[in-house]
Protein backbone atom coordinates (compact mmCIF):
# COMPACT_ATOMS: atom_id res chain seq x y z
CA UNK A 1 0.00 0.00 0.00
CA UNK A 2 0.84 3.86 -0.69
CA UNK A 3 3.04 5.19 2.57
CA UNK A 4 1.07 7.15 4.53
CA UNK A 5 1.89 9.84 7.65
CA UNK A 6 -0.09 11.58 10.37
CA UNK A 7 -1.11 15.43 9.31
CA UNK A 8 -0.78 16.40 12.65
CA UNK A 9 1.83 18.53 14.88
CA UNK A 10 1.44 19.71 18.39
CA UNK A 11 -1.18 19.30 20.74
CA UNK A 12 -4.93 20.06 19.16
CA UNK A 13 -8.33 21.66 20.55
CA UNK A 14 -9.72 18.61 22.28
CA UNK A 15 -12.32 16.79 20.39
CA UNK A 16 -14.64 17.14 23.04
CA UNK A 17 -14.80 20.79 22.67
CA UNK A 18 -15.42 20.55 18.93
CA UNK A 19 -18.04 18.61 19.71
CA UNK A 20 -19.55 20.75 22.86
CA UNK A 21 -19.52 23.54 20.88
CA UNK A 22 -21.63 21.93 17.81
CA UNK A 23 -23.68 20.09 19.98
CA UNK A 24 -26.49 22.56 21.34
CA UNK A 25 -29.05 20.60 19.75
CA UNK A 26 -28.02 19.05 16.53
CA UNK A 27 -25.56 19.05 14.14
CA UNK A 28 -24.01 17.26 11.02
CA UNK A 29 -20.97 15.42 10.01
CA UNK A 30 -20.71 13.94 6.43
CA UNK A 31 -24.04 11.92 5.71
CA UNK A 32 -24.93 11.73 9.44
CA UNK A 33 -26.83 14.28 11.52
CA UNK A 34 -26.69 13.91 15.48
CA UNK A 35 -29.49 15.10 17.10
CA UNK A 36 -29.25 15.70 21.30
CA UNK A 37 -32.16 14.15 23.44
CA UNK A 38 -32.43 14.73 26.86
CA UNK A 39 -29.12 13.50 27.79
CA UNK A 40 -28.61 10.47 25.30
CA UNK A 41 -27.53 11.17 21.63
CA UNK A 42 -29.27 10.48 18.69
CA UNK A 43 -27.54 9.34 15.22
CA UNK A 44 -28.91 8.62 11.77
CA UNK A 45 -28.59 9.26 8.19
CA UNK A 46 -29.31 12.76 7.00
CA UNK A 47 -31.76 11.68 4.51
CA UNK A 48 -33.99 9.79 7.01
CA UNK A 49 -34.80 12.33 9.66
CA UNK A 50 -38.34 12.09 9.52
CA UNK A 51 -38.25 8.10 8.53
CA UNK A 52 -40.23 5.68 11.39
CA UNK A 53 -39.17 2.62 10.68
CA UNK A 54 -35.72 2.83 11.49
CA UNK A 55 -33.65 0.44 12.59
CA UNK A 56 -32.24 0.89 16.19
CA UNK A 57 -29.17 -0.05 17.31
CA UNK A 58 -27.49 0.58 21.05
CA UNK A 59 -23.69 0.23 20.98
CA UNK A 60 -21.12 2.53 19.40
CA UNK A 61 -19.46 -0.70 17.70
CA UNK A 62 -22.47 -0.87 15.74
CA UNK A 63 -20.92 1.83 13.79
CA UNK A 64 -18.43 -0.04 12.11
CA UNK A 65 -21.36 -2.37 10.52
CA UNK A 66 -23.24 0.54 9.29
CA UNK A 67 -20.77 2.14 7.63
CA UNK A 68 -18.96 -1.16 6.15
CA UNK A 69 -21.21 -1.72 3.21
CA UNK A 70 -23.20 0.91 0.66
CA UNK A 71 -26.70 0.04 0.26
CA UNK A 72 -25.97 -2.48 -2.89
CA UNK A 73 -23.98 -4.70 -0.57
CA UNK A 74 -20.81 -3.05 -1.80
CA UNK A 75 -17.42 -2.64 0.54
CA UNK A 76 -17.13 0.92 1.17
CA UNK A 77 -13.44 1.26 1.16
CA UNK A 78 -13.19 5.25 0.93
CA UNK A 79 -15.13 5.98 4.40
CA UNK A 80 -15.47 9.91 3.37
CA UNK A 81 -18.01 8.77 -0.37
CA UNK A 82 -21.16 10.30 -0.27
CA UNK A 83 -22.30 6.55 0.02
CA UNK A 84 -23.35 5.79 3.14
CA UNK A 85 -26.49 3.44 3.99
CA UNK A 86 -29.54 4.15 4.92
CA UNK A 87 -32.28 2.67 7.47
CA UNK A 88 -30.91 2.81 10.98
CA UNK A 89 -30.62 4.59 13.81
CA UNK A 90 -27.91 4.82 16.79
CA UNK A 91 -29.05 6.12 19.70
CA UNK A 92 -26.00 6.47 22.44
CA UNK A 93 -25.99 7.62 26.11
CA UNK A 94 -22.48 9.17 26.72
CA UNK A 95 -20.13 11.86 25.17
CA UNK A 96 -17.48 9.07 25.24
CA UNK A 97 -19.87 6.87 23.13
CA UNK A 98 -20.47 9.26 20.39
CA UNK A 99 -17.10 9.92 19.98
CA UNK A 100 -16.03 6.28 18.77
CA UNK A 101 -19.05 6.06 17.29
CA UNK A 102 -18.16 9.19 15.22
CA UNK A 103 -14.81 7.70 14.76
CA UNK A 104 -15.93 4.71 13.61
CA UNK A 105 -18.19 6.68 10.58
CA UNK A 106 -15.44 9.40 9.67
CA UNK A 107 -11.99 7.87 10.97
CA UNK A 108 -9.89 10.75 12.80
CA UNK A 109 -12.09 13.42 10.95
CA UNK A 110 -13.13 14.51 14.15
CA UNK A 111 -9.40 14.61 15.27
CA UNK A 112 -8.25 16.55 12.39
CA UNK A 113 -10.84 19.13 12.27
CA UNK A 114 -10.22 19.75 16.18
CA UNK A 115 -6.70 20.23 15.11
CA UNK A 116 -7.64 22.77 12.36
CA UNK A 117 -9.11 24.46 14.43
CA UNK A 118 -6.52 25.50 16.42
CA UNK A 119 -4.06 25.85 14.01
CA UNK A 120 -2.75 23.12 14.65
CA UNK A 121 -3.05 21.08 11.32
CA UNK A 122 -0.41 20.42 9.01
CA UNK A 123 -1.25 20.03 5.22
CA UNK A 124 1.12 18.00 2.90
CA UNK A 125 1.44 18.94 -1.11
CA UNK A 126 0.27 16.42 -3.24
CA UNK A 127 3.61 16.54 -5.23
CA UNK A 128 5.23 15.71 -1.57
CA UNK A 129 2.99 12.71 -1.02
CA UNK A 130 3.46 11.41 -4.35
CA UNK A 131 7.01 11.84 -4.10
CA UNK A 132 7.44 9.69 -0.81
CA UNK A 133 5.87 6.74 -2.65
CA UNK A 134 7.73 3.83 -2.64
CA UNK A 135 7.83 0.02 -4.34
CA UNK A 136 4.92 -0.19 -7.15
CA UNK A 137 3.22 3.33 -6.15
CA UNK A 138 6.66 5.07 -7.03
CA UNK A 139 5.53 6.01 -10.42
CA UNK A 140 2.99 8.15 -9.20
CA UNK A 141 5.29 10.81 -8.60
CA UNK A 142 5.40 10.97 -12.86
CA UNK A 143 2.02 12.42 -13.16
CA UNK A 144 1.65 15.43 -15.37
CA UNK A 145 -0.67 18.21 -14.12
CA UNK A 146 -2.83 18.07 -16.35
CA UNK A 147 -3.51 14.37 -15.41
CA UNK A 148 -4.13 15.48 -12.10
CA UNK A 149 -6.51 18.04 -13.12
CA UNK A 150 -8.55 15.24 -14.58
CA UNK A 151 -7.91 12.10 -11.24
CA UNK A 152 -8.47 14.32 -8.79
CA UNK A 153 -11.23 16.33 -10.35
CA UNK A 154 -13.29 12.69 -11.18
CA UNK A 155 -12.24 10.85 -7.95
CA UNK A 156 -12.26 13.44 -5.34
CA UNK A 157 -15.78 15.34 -6.70
CA UNK A 158 -18.02 15.42 -3.83
CA UNK A 159 -21.37 14.54 -6.04
CA UNK A 160 -20.35 10.74 -6.20
CA UNK A 161 -16.45 10.99 -5.07
CA UNK A 162 -15.62 11.69 -1.95
CA UNK A 163 -17.02 14.34 0.71
CA UNK A 164 -13.97 15.83 2.00
CA UNK A 165 -13.00 19.30 1.78
CA UNK A 166 -9.86 19.93 0.06
CA UNK A 167 -7.12 22.00 2.23
CA UNK A 168 -3.83 20.01 0.64
CA UNK A 169 -2.27 22.14 -2.29
CA UNK A 170 -0.83 20.25 -5.57
CA UNK A 171 2.63 22.12 -5.34
CA UNK A 172 4.99 24.81 -3.85
CA UNK A 173 3.33 26.88 -5.55
CA UNK A 174 0.18 26.91 -4.34
CA UNK A 175 -1.44 25.42 -7.37
CA UNK A 176 -5.21 24.67 -6.78
CA UNK A 177 -5.51 20.97 -6.78
CA UNK A 178 -7.35 20.22 -9.82
CA UNK A 179 -8.43 22.66 -12.43
CA UNK A 180 -11.66 20.84 -12.29
CA UNK A 181 -13.08 21.25 -9.29
CA UNK A 182 -15.36 23.95 -7.83
CA UNK A 183 -14.03 26.46 -5.43
CA UNK A 184 -16.31 25.58 -2.67
CA UNK A 185 -14.56 22.28 -2.80
CA UNK A 186 -12.12 23.77 -0.34
CA UNK A 187 -13.90 26.03 1.19
CA UNK A 188 -14.36 24.53 5.12
CA UNK A 189 -17.54 26.53 5.47
CA UNK A 190 -19.34 25.30 2.66
CA UNK A 191 -21.40 21.97 3.32
CA UNK A 192 -20.44 19.64 0.71
CA UNK A 193 -23.79 17.64 0.87
CA UNK A 194 -25.02 20.40 -0.75
CA UNK A 195 -22.95 18.74 -4.20
CA UNK A 196 -25.27 15.79 -4.06
CA UNK A 197 -28.06 18.36 -5.00
CA UNK A 198 -30.13 16.83 -2.17
CA UNK A 199 -29.70 18.94 1.51
CA UNK A 200 -30.75 15.72 3.30
CA UNK A 201 -32.43 17.07 6.49
CA UNK A 202 -36.05 19.21 6.39
CA UNK A 203 -34.03 20.78 9.49
CA UNK A 204 -30.92 22.67 9.64
CA UNK A 205 -28.25 21.65 11.85
CA UNK A 206 -27.19 24.48 14.08
CA UNK A 207 -23.63 23.17 12.92
CA UNK A 208 -21.83 20.84 10.30
CA UNK A 209 -18.66 19.76 10.94
CA UNK A 210 -17.03 19.23 7.76
CA UNK A 211 -14.83 16.42 6.95
CA UNK A 212 -11.62 17.50 6.29
CA UNK A 213 -8.53 16.32 3.61
CA UNK A 214 -5.46 17.35 5.18
CA UNK A 215 -3.17 15.51 2.34
CA UNK A 216 -3.98 12.87 -0.45
CA UNK A 217 -5.27 9.38 0.88
CA UNK A 218 -3.99 6.12 -0.67
CA UNK A 219 -6.45 5.30 -2.90
CA UNK A 220 -6.05 8.67 -4.77
CA UNK A 221 -2.46 7.69 -4.95
CA UNK A 222 -3.46 4.68 -6.05
CA UNK A 223 -5.36 6.41 -8.95
CA UNK A 224 -2.42 8.57 -9.65
CA UNK A 225 -0.21 5.15 -10.58
CA UNK A 226 -2.98 3.62 -12.33
CA UNK A 227 -3.47 6.87 -14.99
CA UNK A 228 0.17 6.76 -14.91
CA UNK A 229 0.49 3.33 -16.11
CA UNK A 230 -2.11 3.93 -18.61
CA UNK A 231 -4.44 1.38 -16.66
S1 LIG B 1 -7.57 12.73 -1.52
FE1 LIG B 1 -8.91 13.47 0.13
S2 LIG B 1 -10.64 14.42 -0.95
FE2 LIG B 1 -9.59 13.09 -2.41
S3 LIG B 1 -10.65 11.10 -2.29
FE3 LIG B 1 -8.89 11.01 -0.89
S4 LIG B 1 -9.72 11.62 1.09
FE4 LIG B 1 -11.19 12.29 -0.46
Amino acid sequence: MPRKRSGLRGVPTSIDSVLQAALTDRFHLGQILVQKRNDDFVLSHRDDEVCTDLQTFRNAEDAVEIAKYDEAGNYRSLKTAPNLRRGWRLELSTSPELKRALDYFYPGRLAVFAAWKSDKLQTTLLRETLERQSGMYRVAAKISDEQIDSVVGDFCRSDGGCLRTILWKRDQHGTLPSTKLPLKKIDPAYDQIKALGRPGSTTPATATIPLLCQEACNLLVAECRKVVKGE
